[in-house]
């Protein structure tokens, strides 16, 4: 029996590695819960700036800048998993580390993620890692049309090509970076759904019911819950996402992006061990939202309540709504019933970039949805 660890109370401070827009989130529901905030970003004027008591700016691989995060924090985090292991293992040699290095490890490399959850017997589709063109082709002549995704780096759908032959492998493999890359069958999806597993530093779990997602060239588009998908496949996929959480070790958060096939197979696409795009509805959606869920997890407090209180769903917005540098119609965006709308703080706005995104709830999950929708038309009158 392990016996609790004492709480990190309020008062405290909370080191971030990380401060883009998951960081920012975060640091607000930890200084409205009464912590401390110091954040490290490459980026001197990142989104959790404003929130932090102290940012130290520099790069992922800057361990000495790393440990003096550490040196001033009661418990570190992260919201991004792109940091070297040399990193993440210097911050825990000073101050708890969640989720663990060896964790984010695992998933920081989609290829060492992907051999992972096959090894331990997660349900997957075909996938090969490639670290050649020969390679490549290799594995599209054997699996059919496919998607060519970096091992490293790869986001919101970048770092990924689509091939139907292996005539296409050599470019699509130069295409991703020409280092080590998966191959993955492209699957007939019928739906996208993603489950969110809390688990604390006393052990304690909490898994958020699924969220519909909805995916345009690979960027989310928006999210919904409850998700509709029926209690059998719900509890399913709940069961899958905790068990991944516990088998990984997770203290915090574990996100994982799961897809329906036509058939009705239920099968994990990623897994992202932080707060995540597609449960940005459950600040408002669910008795505790996933930031100050996070907060509580790796305080080792008792975990909230994940349940959907009222239906929700969240629409992102990207930088391709600015025309020359104007912002959109937020105004009007906010004129629509139960819409709320959240930025970000970034001063550029670049296509493809998440700026923020609009959240709305409602009597259904239907009518949630068709708030965020109607708000995010409403941000781009002249849009055909
Ligand atoms: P990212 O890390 O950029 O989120 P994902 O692997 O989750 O990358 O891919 C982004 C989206 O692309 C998915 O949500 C899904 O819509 C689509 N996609 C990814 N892999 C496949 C696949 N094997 N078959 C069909 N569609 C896929
Ligand atoms: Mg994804």
């Amino acid at each position: 029996m392990t016996i609790p660890l004492a709480p990190i109370l309020p008062g405290a401070t909370i080191g971030f590695l990380g401060g883009g827009q998951l960081g920012r989130m975060t640091a607000m529901a930890a200084r409205s819960m009464g912590y401390d905030i110091v954040v490290l970003d490459p980026d001197a004027d990142c989104s959790a700036k404003p929130l932090a008591s102290k940012t130290f700016c520099a790069k992922w691989s800057d361990v000495a800048a790393a440990q003096a995060l550490a040196r001033m924090a009661d418990v570190v985090t992260l919201e991004i998993e792109q940091i070297p292991l040399a990193t993440l293992e210097a911050v825990a040699a000073i101050t708890p580390l969640h989720p663990r290095a060896g964790a984010v490890h695992i998933v920081q490399d989609r290829a060492r993620q992907k051999e992972w959850l096959v090894r331990e017997g997660f349900p997957l589709g075909a996938v090969r890692t490639v670290t050649s063109a020969a390679e490549c082709s290799a594995a599209i002549a054997e699996l059919g049309p496919s998607i060519v995704k970096s091992a490293h780096g790869g986001y919101d759908g970048r770092g990924q090509v689509r091939v139907q032959s292996a005539a296409e492998g050599e470019a699509a493999w130069h295409g991703v970076g020409g280092g080590r890359a998966v191959v993955e069958q492209f699957l007939a999806i019928r739906e996208e759904l993603s489950v969110l597993v809390a688990r604390s530093a006393r052990g304690d779990v909490a898994v958020y019911p699924p969220s519909r997602n909805h995916h345009t060239h690979g960027v989310l588009t928006w999210a919904v819950v409850p998700g509709g998908f029926g209690d059998a496949l719900a509890r399913d996929a709940m069961t899958l996402a905790r068990a991944i959480t516990e088998r990984l070790d997770i203290v915090g958060l574990l996100a994982v992006e799961m897809f329906v096939l036509d058939d009705g197979t239920l099968l994990v696409n990623e897994l992202a061990p932080r707060t995540h795009n597609t449960y940005h509805h459950s600040e408002r959606a669910c008795a505790t939202g996933q930031f100050e869920q996070l907060v509580r997890a790796i305080c080792g407090l008792p975990l909230g309540d994940p349940s959907v209180a009222v239906p929700g769903a969240i629409h992102n917005v990207l930088g391709d709504l600015w025309t020359d540098g104007a912002p959109p119609d937020f105004a009007a965006a906010m004129g629509v019933r139960g819409v709320r709308v959240h930025l970000y703080g970034k001063r550029e706005s670049r296509p493809g970039r998440k700026m923020g995104h609009l959240s709305a709830v409602g009597a259904t999950a239907d009518e949630a949805l068709a708030r965020v929708r109607d708000a995010y038309d409403a941000l781009r009158p002249s849009a055909p």
